[in-house]
């Protein structure tokens, strides 16, 4: 098969790649028909997060058909329709069970292979997906696959966001970054409660879908953030900052916001060594931080209803199809925000 394959920063290539087999009774093989770039790509695709082995198929956003399973294999047969968590998991642990997917003891990412040892990604034709029974969701007859391919990662994450930031009604929030994760965030924060909601980037097309999800768009360009949160909040800040970019900037910028006894509720992904604020400013804000990778897996059947309600929402996120062939420029699109760029769906 030909795949999106990863050779370094900035190389991305379209190239032949070992078709999938099943090696395990739990694997299924599913055959992909739409599959998102996703800001975590980026982190690799810009050198922020290494250790990707040459050749590594990118991606760990699918939806497509079940076309293979191991013997073991009991929920899923070929011709399924199915979306796909971006890590595998379980269902049993500890982890698993607690509603923490994305710590699951046997769990792995789509789209890192590190030292010969990983999982492929599904920017591919096909992906091996192990442990099929409890990493693969069902996709709803009446669910298109384009609303399904965001159940894999970010409608999720923005609702794990949101979740952490103990949204409430009649308090003030700021979202960092209206990526598809912020304005996912929104999405989530809105339908939490949240009235007041600053939203805080600097691309007038993702600004304008901040808007367009009910949120208060802050272009950082025209105008400080802090200055119009405080201004908003009698000086307080904000009760909780959303943060949905993954720089040390961004971090600092939630600390800049949140009030005192508020929560920074992060979901960008950091590669820092450090916090951008110390233990002791932490200490005299009386400050709440919650972050980390969303447990995919265990939210996404519980969004369907909420993907089925705002399906037009996310119909426009996805402002971009591409060809699978087409991969080493829409990853350019994408990074750079250009033409619009929201998200990017291929289609192998
Ligand atoms: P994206 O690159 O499309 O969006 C990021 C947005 O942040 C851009 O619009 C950019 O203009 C804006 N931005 C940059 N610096 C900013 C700043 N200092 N203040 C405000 N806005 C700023 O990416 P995305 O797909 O929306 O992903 C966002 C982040 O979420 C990434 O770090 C990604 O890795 C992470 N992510 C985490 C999880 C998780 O499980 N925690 C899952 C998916 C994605
Ligand atoms: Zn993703």
């Amino acid at each position: 098969m030909k795949a999106l394959t990863y050779h370094g920063v900035h190389r991305i290539s379209f190239e032949d790649a070992p078709d999938p087999q099943l090696q395990h009774e739990h694997d299924a093989i599913v055959e992909v028909e739409l599959a998102g770039i996703c800001g975590s790509d980026l982190h690799v695709y810009h050198g922020r997060e290494t250790g990707l082995d040459a050749g590594t198929v990118m991606g760990h956003e699918f939806v497509g058909r079940v076309v293979a399973t191991g013997a073991g294999v009991r929920a899923f047969a070929p011709g399924d329709r199915v979306a796909c968590p971006f890590s595998t998991n379980c269902g049993r642990c500890y982890y698993c069970s607690l509603g923490l997917s994305a710590r699951c003891t046997a769990g792995q990412l789509f789209g890192w292979v590190q030292d010969g040892l990983g999982l492929h990604g599904g920017q591919a034709p096909f992906v091996r997906v192990p442990l099929a029974d409890t990493t693969l969701c069902r996709i709803p007859d009446d669910l298109r696959s384009d609303e399904a391919l965001l159940l894999c990662d970010v409608l999720p994450t923005g609702y794990h966001c949101a979740t952490m930031a103990a949204i409430a009604p009649g308090g003030s929030y700021a979202v960092l970054g209206c990526g598809p994760v912020g304005l996912m965030s929104i999405l989530a924060a809105r339908e939490l409660g949240a009235e007041r909601l600053y939203a805080v980037d600097a691309i007038d097309e993702r600004l304008a879908f901040a808007a367009r999800l009910g949120a208060t768009p802050v272009d950082s360009r025209r105008a400080d953030p802090v200055l119009v949160v405080r201004g908003a909040t009698d000086g307080r800040g904000a009760d909780a900052v959303l943060e949905a970019v993954g720089s040390p900037e961004a971090g600092r910028l939630a600390f800049e916001l949140v009030r005192p006894g508020g929560t920074i509720s992060a979901v960008g992904v950091h590669h820092e060594a450090a916090f951008p604020f110390s233990p002791a400013q932490a200490y005299d804000r009386n400050l709440t931080y919650r972050i980390g990778r969303c447990p995919a897996r265990s939210l996404m059947e519980g969004l369907i209803p909420l993907a089925r309600r705002r399906r037009d929402d996310l119909a426009a996120l996805l402002t971009h199809r591409l060809p699978l062939a087409s991969g080493p420029e829409a990853y350019e699109l994408f990074d750079h925000k250009r033409d619009g760029c929201i998200k990017v769906a291929l289609e192998p």
